[in-house]
């Protein structure tokens, strides 16, 4: 994790938030080739969970809602985490936390339990002082809206994004007239007051999610949940995860959220340790009907196809795929780093799938003080660059010495580098207008023909 941490910000994937002042626990910037690489994964999401579907609507709520969406949710009343204060420091910490560090699993237990438990077995915070009790502490970043501040004035910043698309439902109905099965998909921002931050992007207080609310018919809720659990298999292959790395945790009925009857985890092997990397629930109607209670406006569907009159008209229930990027961006990069020797030296490189990798091909001169190799170099880049399955993901350099700038690339996980050499003038006529092609993961180097380039693009 540190060597992992250490390149990310060496090579400009991602720094600490507010760096020079110190920074702000919780929050990561992306540098510009996070930015790459997060746009990448979540094109490919999009790509496969929208663009190439019909029964998907993308929407882009707003991040600040009216308080009574967090008051129907639940997340006013019950979107807390158990806290415990070290009552001499008056250090935080999450009571499930210390108690998985003392080797007791919190799974099922309520606040109530864990409190007897830090109690009865007298567990000291880690500076060795007691405990107080545990309590709630609600995660949501409360905040007020316009000049006046009072009780209608209060909103917060979203802790997840799915209630924005709860909350248009009605619209996307209304416009399009979807039939059943559909839904409704969007990729944004979402805060969430974590009392413990922490292993680097892993758990974050700004984060980035792509979920989606998938409607259903009543009784034909299993075969979508199967369909999403198959495609998040799917999507985690497409983005470079080793199978063996992910797994899928049945969450047991009575650590269920209230809203739902069933929930899949999809664990990751992080660096750390196992941990959730996305989450696939069934959550009945509870998300529509608590809204059209809370709303007084009809959210039910009415489906034409149902023969039985009686039928007609009811809530849909919903299947929630949902993905944290932050989560899949570090799991990525953790699977992807790796250590070796080439030609006798060692080195660090990042293992990235084609598809993710912030740059897909780096052009070099083999000499920068030849301009006649730099001019070719640039011609060859160029025409990569104008290939629209390449645009933005060539990269021309031409400074330091070849070998590092090979080594530069395997860090930063490009998979293959071209070099124009003195062979692609023609000083050898057979070699005219080839070029070296190396492979990021053997440092194997082939002779290709400038045209031939374009095979990449698959
Ligand atoms: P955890 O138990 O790890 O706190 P959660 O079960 O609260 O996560 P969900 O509410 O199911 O998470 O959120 C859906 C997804 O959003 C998670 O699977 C994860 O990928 C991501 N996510 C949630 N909280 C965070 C966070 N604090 N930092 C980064 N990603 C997060």
């Amino acid at each position: 994790m540190e060597e992992l941490i250490s390149l990310c910000k060496r090579r400009g994937f991602i720094y600490q938030g507010s760096e020079i002042y110190g920074g702000l626990a919780g929050t990561w910037d992306y540098g510009p080739l996070g930015v790459a690489l997060k746009k990448n994964i979540e094109q490919l999401w999009w790509k496969r969970f929208v663009l190439d579907r019909e029964d998907m609507y993308g929407v882009d709520a707003a991040i600040l809602m009216n308080q009574e969406v967090w008051k129907s949710s639940g997340h006013v009343a019950g979107f807390a985490d158990p806290l415990v204060e070290d009552l001499k420091t008056k250090k935080r910490y999450r009571a499930d936390h210390v108690l998985e560090a003392q080797g007791i699993d919190p799974k099922g237990m309520s606040f109530a339990d864990m409190d007897k438990v830090i109690k009865e077995k007298e567990i000291k915070s880690p500076e060795g002082n007691p405990f107080g009790e545990v309590r709630q502490f609600n995660m949501m970043f409360k905040t007020q809206i316009g000049a006046v501040e009072d009780e209608n004035s209060i909103s917060y910043l979203r802790p997840e994004t799915a209630q924005g698309m709860f909350v248009n439902f009605k619209n996307v109905v209304d416009s399009f007239h979807p039939k059943l099965p559909f839904g409704l998909a969007q990729i944004g921002k979402a805060f969430r007051n974590e009392i413990a931050p922490r292993d680097f992007i892993f758990r974050v207080r700004e984060l980035e999610q792509m979920e989606i609310e998938y409607f259903v018919k009543p009784s034909l809720w299993e075969e979508s949940f199967e369909h999403f659990r198959k495609e998040s298999k799917e999507f985690f292959k497409e983005i470079g995860l080793p199978e063996d790395k992910v797994h899928e945790l049945e969450i047991a009925p009575e650590d269920l959220a209230h809203y739902s009857k069933r929930t899949i985890d999809f664990e990751f092997d992080y660096p750390f340790c196992r941990k959730e990397l996305s989450g696939l629930a069934y959550r009945t109607d509870f998300d529509l009907k608590s809204h059209s209670a809370g709303s007084s406006i009809d959210l039910s569907y009415f489906d034409e196809s149902e023969e039985d009159k009686e039928k007609k008209r009811f809530i849909p229930h919903c299947i929630e795929p949902s993905f944290g990027v932050g989560r899949a961006i570090l799991a990525v990069l953790s699977s992807a780093y790796a250590e070796d020797e080439l030609g006798g030296e060692k080195r660090s490189y990042l293992k990235l799938a084609p598809e993710v990798a912030p740059y897909l091909i780096a052009v070099f001169p083999l000499l920068k003080n030849k301009s006649e190799l730099v001019l070719k170099a640039r011609e060859v880049f160029d025409l990569l660059r104008k290939i629209p399955q390449f645009a933005g993901r060539v990269i021309f350099d031409e400074t330091g010495s070849i070998g590092k700038r090979y080594r530069r690339q395997d860090e930063i996980g490009t998979p293959y580098c071209v070099t124009v050499d003195f062979d692609t003038l023609g000083e050898n006529p057979e070699h005219l207008d080839t070029v070296t092609i190396r492979d990021r993961d053997t440092g194997e180097q082939k002779r290709i023909k400038i045209k031939e380039l374009e095979f990449l693009k698959n």
